[in-house]
């Protein structure tokens, strides 16, 4: 088994230990089994959480009431849910009563996907009640049991399927593509920050433009905030081999603003319509507006230097992607050639030039955000005496 698992091993063999049963579920068993990179170890028990809670000493209540208990052992953290089943799915949305069971098979039926819905025992011995194992051979993502009923049940799943595929470059089976095709709208009762997740994790993923077909074929991207304006913009950028390129989220919105050739108001407005943080916002801004130059060979040191050097080399990915000829390296080495990478490298400051006479105010400000720019731009020297004097010729111009 994976190193990942190693020390997980022996939280399971506690709880067996005390007379339950315990797995590890989900995402760890699927890539286990695929062989790739595995981001979280889940661990699901028959134990109910006040029983998790007695056997551990040290224990947080970290979504107790759907029965996840965080359990600290030889000083790691690690997860353990209480097998539970579903029920009183209103409104296509998540379920508003969970209850505990002790049947491992209930908790893996309420499973999205039979790739999903694999366990495995301590000593590495895989539970596959659903399939699928045989699914993950064949490479389909299928939903456990019947997929209309799934969808109506939670809709969210629609976008996880189409998440898998792109993740993992599998087909989503017939029957479960199809259900997606008759219940995509019900994608509008999703809260739009858990649709930005997967949407996210599908743009990252192994075959995103398959993940963007898909969408387009389901007519879920009709239910995605601003892109249901875009379809035609979106099914072009399914032609790219963008995830040779995309590597973080920033990227991802960064790549599609080009692609829908948004300016900086509708960048504005398709962050806040995603729930996207006003940093995130800030960054795709700085990254478009280099990507553009790039593309243009207009790349300047002042965008440079405002850009900064991680989003720089964000925006020359995204260039890459929509197969511009990119010199990373030379616009890497121009970054780092550059006089100040920022204001605080100023031999001057907004103190020194009041001591010389200046009045605080924004009129100062205007004349420092001059200097940043002359020397930036290589037109003033990046010392006292040069800055001082550009400041005074500044100030006699306003
Ligand atoms: P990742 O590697 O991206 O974390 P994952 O399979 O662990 O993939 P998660 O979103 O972390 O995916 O969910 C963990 C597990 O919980 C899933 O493997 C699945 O069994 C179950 N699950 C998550 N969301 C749902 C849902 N909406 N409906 C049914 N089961 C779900
Ligand atoms: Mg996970």
């Amino acid at each position: 088994l994976p190193n990942e698992f190693t020390d997980a091993r022996k939280v399971l063999q506690v709880i067996e230990d005390a007379g339950y049963q315990a797995y590890f579920v989900g995402g760890s068993v699927r890539d286990t089994i695929l062989h790739t990179r595995i981001n979280d170890v889940d661990i699901a028990s028959s134990a109910y959480p006040e029983e998790i809670k007695s056997i551990f000493k040290k224990t947080i209540d970290t979504g107790i009431e759907h029965g996840t208990v965080t359990v600290m052992y030889d000083g790691k953290s690690y997860e353990i849910t209480t097998f539970r089943t579903e029920s009183g799915y209103q409104d296509y949305r998540r379920p508003d009563q969970v209850t505990f069971v002790r049947s491992l098979k209930d908790d893996l039926k309420r499973r999205d996907f039979t790739i999903n819905a694999l366990a495995m025992k301590e000593n590495g011995e895989v539970i596959d009640l659903f399939g699928g194992i045989d699914d993950l051979k064949k490479h389909i993502i299928r939903a456990v049991g019947d997929p209309e009923q799934r969808f109506n049940e939670d809709a969210l799943r629609m976008m996880r399927a189409v998440r898998f595929a792109s993740k993992l470059d599998f087909t989503i089976e017939a029957e479960t593509f199809t259900a997606i095709t008759k219940h995509s709208y019900l994608l509008k009762k999703i809260a739009v920050e858990r649709i930005n997740v997967e949407f996210v994790k599908m743009m990252l993923g192994k075959a995103p433009s398959r993940g963007l077909n898909q969408m387009i074929e389901t007519k879920l991207i009709q239910y995605v905030p601003i892109f249901n304006n875009y379809v035609s913009n979106i099914a072009d950028l399914a032609t790219l081999s963008i995830s040779d390129y995309l590597n973080n989220e920033t990227q991802v919105w960064s790549l599609l603003a080009v692609q829908c050739g948004l300016n900086d108001d509708q960048i504005n407005h398709m962050m806040k319509a995603w729930k996207c943080s006003n940093k995130l916002t800030e960054n795709v801004r700085l990254v478009v507006l280099a990507c553009r130059k790039i593309m243009t060979d207009n790349l300047d040191a002042m965008t440079m230097y405002l850009v900064g050097k991680e989003d720089l080399d964000n925006a020359c990915q995204i260039a890459l992607a929509f197969g511009h000829l990119v010199d990373d390296d030379r616009i890497e080495n121009e970054y780092e050639h550059l006089p100040i990478k920022s204001k605080n490298e100023l031999k001057i400051n907004g103190k020194i030039l009041i001591n010389h006479g200046f009045k605080p105010g924004p009129q100062l400000g205007r004349v420092l955000k001059h200097l940043e720019q002359a020397v930036v731009s290589e037109q003033v020297n990046n010392d006292y005496d040069s800055l001082l004097a550009a400041s005074k010729k500044i100030i006699n111009r306003q």
